[in-house]
């Protein structure tokens, strides 16, 4: 049995809106709304959805990079979210973020080395020779060599920096890792290289993730489970299989429509999605999909659907299926 890794319960994030000159509150902009799901030791959880649709947020506010407003984030045991800052800090050593855009993550005016020690340094692992040893290693392991260790990220393309940034998360020996949309800034072509180092990585490492992208065709092939949010919530989670074979969730649906098939016979009716994404400071009463969803009914314009198990491994929210036995 797997262990379980990481278990957020309840999380909530939401932004104050401050306008005028005296800054009153105007509202709030509810990024993060009630979110829960589990995580088990060795797994990749893919979070997907639109811009906006809060799934970098959540990220943050696991690390705690963006103080949650509410809810549980536990790890290893531990409930991050009762920690002081101090002790967050020394957590963050075991779970380490890859961001989407490696150039603007790096310092431009350090060394690789440089920016490969850091994370040793901040938490006080190893003397300078064994951290300029191990950055040595780490450039290895990602595919580089020890001789780029003294060039400067400007130096590199944006493959390579995205490999300095996984040697960064990694240089801690971490057990998780957030992936914020880490491919989505590079070519095709290149986005399948650092798919696959970090599904090597996984493997040789031990290594749980957390991939968060907005196209459900890039999480698919490295994700056991995929999460599917929509303004601040999950309205869909399922192992991979189970998502793309038989997604239930009539956003899920029209998300995948916009992923190619490689079978031409595999035909699928479309899926039309009427206008633009809500703003998340102004949701729509209900579900909040209802705005778009071509299924919309009456119920669905004034009650927000459970989150709820549908099949094994398969939870969906959506009154479409309020009358599913489980
Ligand atoms: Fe569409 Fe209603 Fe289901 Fe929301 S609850 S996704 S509006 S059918």
């Amino acid at each position: 049995m797997t262990n379980l890794l990481l278990k957020v319960e309840h999380l909530k994030k939401y932004f104050p809106i401050r306008a005028g000159l005296f800054s009153t509150n105007k509202g709030e902009v509810k990024a993060v709304d009630d979110l829960s799901f589990e995580l088990y030791e060795g797994e990749t959880l893919g979070i997907v959805g639109e811009s906006g649709c809060g799934k970098s947020t959540t990220g943050r506010a696991i690390m705690r990079l963006s103080e949650p407003t509410s809810g549980k984030v536990t790890f290893d045991g531990v409930e991050l979210t009762a920690l002081s800052e101090k002790e967050m800090r020394k957590m963050r050593r075991d779970i380490q973020m890859v961001f989407q855009d490696p150039y603007a993550s790096l310092n431009p005016r350090h060394t690789v080395e440089r920016i490969l020690e850091e994370p040793l340094i901040v938490h006080g692992i190893g003397k300078a020779k064994e951290r300029k040893e191990k950055v040595h290693e780490y450039l290895e392991i990602v595919g580089l060599s020890a001789y780029h260790a003294k060039r400067y990220p400007h130096q590199f393309s944006g493959g390579q920096r995205q490999r300095i940034g996984i040697a960064r998360a990694l240089m801690t020996n971490p057990k998780l890792i957030i992936a914020d949309e880490p491919v989505s800034a590079l070519d095709v072509s290149i986005q399948a290289q650092v798919l696959n180092l970090m599904q090597k990585l996984q493997e040789d490492l031990k290594l749980t993730y957390i991939f968060i992208a907005h196209d459900l065709g890039v999480v698919r092939h490295i994700s056991d489970r995929v999460g599917v949010m929509y303004l601040g919530r999950m309205v869909e989670l399922a192992d991979s299989d189970s998502l793309y074979e038989e997604p239930l969730h009539p956003y899920t649906q029209a998300l995948l429509l916009a992923v190619p098939i490689p079978d031409p016979l595999h035909h699928r009716e479309p899926i039309v999605l009427e206008g633009d994404i809500p703003s998340p400071s102004n949701p729509p009463t209900g579900c909040a999909f209802h705005t778009r969803c071509p299924y919309a009914s009456d119920i669905c314009k004034v009650t927000a659907p459970l989150f709820r198990k549908v099949k094994p491994g398969h939870s969906v929210a959506c009154h479409l299926y309020n009358d599913v036995q489980h």
